[in-house]
């Protein structure tokens, strides 16, 4: 069994990534300094004595005494809202955390996933997105925090395995949705499930036409699952292909929702991405992999996640 330490392991994708090691046998350490991580997330782990909670900032530096097998870097804030409010952070975190999460595989001669972005070919110019295209990235816009922070991200994980020959793995993730999310992180899914199931408006910002394409949280950790322990080393993309506009979006969470609200049209973000799809023929190929969950029952699941917990805030 693995020694595993995953960085950002309070939040969305990290808090699913320790539940599944965890589930696989594996011992977890997960790291996080709860800036948009949850400690509600892995309440329900501590009472495993394979599971370590430790509450680090990693830009500063990453303590975990004892050998390690593997290490999942998952530590940012995730959300365009987030990375307005904290846009040095998310540089932080994406650059001196990288370093820090390379430096801690290299000396502990662990392998280790990064979690890399859509985002690194920011307002794509060529549709669906493959791996060989580099991007069209605004890097002084409000997205270019994140977008520039990972995409440094993967120049510096790939330095470390030529340079030192570190195992590394680059996952590109694409939009990503379950239980978990924060409520007020500012994402469309909490935003629409969450305004649908208060009966407030459903805010479609711009005209709706853009395109999103969301991959259910229990088939994107699959996926990572698969490309930490295969042997490739160039980056792969992991999303749902099934794309569509926000505007049909925002229809398919008021049904599922049974919802009375209404769908008004607010402004459109700067530099929002007019279309994302991801080719994951690659994913395919080389660990065997494809989305499972339909888009209905992927936000059934989350709808009752999020009916929940504005049940337990009321
Ligand atoms: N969006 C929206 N209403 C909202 C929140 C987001 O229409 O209340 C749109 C947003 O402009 C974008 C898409 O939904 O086109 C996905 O936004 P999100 O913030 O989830 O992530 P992104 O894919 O842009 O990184």
């Amino acid at each position: 069994m693995a020694r595993v330490v995953i960085t950002g392991g309070a939040g969305f994708i990290g808090s699913h990534l320790s539940e599944r090691f965890l589930a696989q046998g594996h011992e977890v350490i997960a790291v996080d300094n709860l800036l948009t991580g949850d400690r509600d997330n892995i309440a329900h782990l501590f009472e495993n004595s394979r599971f370590t909670f430790l509450e680090q900032d990693i830009t500063n530096y990453i303590y975990v005494s004892g050998p390690l097998d593997a290490i999942l870097h998952f530590a940012s804030p995730a959300s365009p809202v987030d990375y307005l409010e904290l846009p040095i952070q998310t540089l932080k975190v994406g650059s001196l955390g990288t370093h820090k999460a390379l430096g801690l595989a290299k000396e502990k001669n662990a392998r280790i996933l990064v979690a890399s972005t859509s985002e690194v070919y920011g307002d794509p110019q060529i549709h669906p997105q493959t791996e060989d295209y580099w991007g069209n990235v605004n890097p002084i816009g409000p997205r270019g925090v994140y977008d520039e922070a990972k995409r440094f991200l993967e120049a510096m994980t790939m330095a470390y395995h030529t340079h030192h020959g570190v195992q590394t793995r680059i996952a590109r993730i694409f939009n990503t949705y379950g239980p978990r999310m924060r409520m007020r992180d500012g994402r469309v899914v909490p935003n629409f499930i969450c305004q649908a199931l208060r009966g407030e408006d459903m805010t479609v910002y711009g005209d709706g036409s853009q395109t999103r394409s969301f991959c259910f949280v229990s088939d994107l950790v699959e996926g990572l699952t698969r490309l930490l322990w295969s042997d490739e080393t160039q980056p792969v993309n992991l999303g749902n292909p099934a794309e569509m506009t926000i505007e049909r979006f925002a229809e398919r969470i008021k049904a599922l929702s049974k919802s009375g609200s209404k769908i008004v049209y607010r402004e459109l973000p700067v530099d929002d991405p007019k279309v994302r799809q991801p080719d994951i023929s690659k994913a395919k190929r080389v660990l065997g992999w494809e989305p499972e969950v339909e888009l209905d029952q992927g936000l059934e699941s989350t709808i009752a996640y999020f009916a929940s917990k504005l049940e337990a805030a009321a």
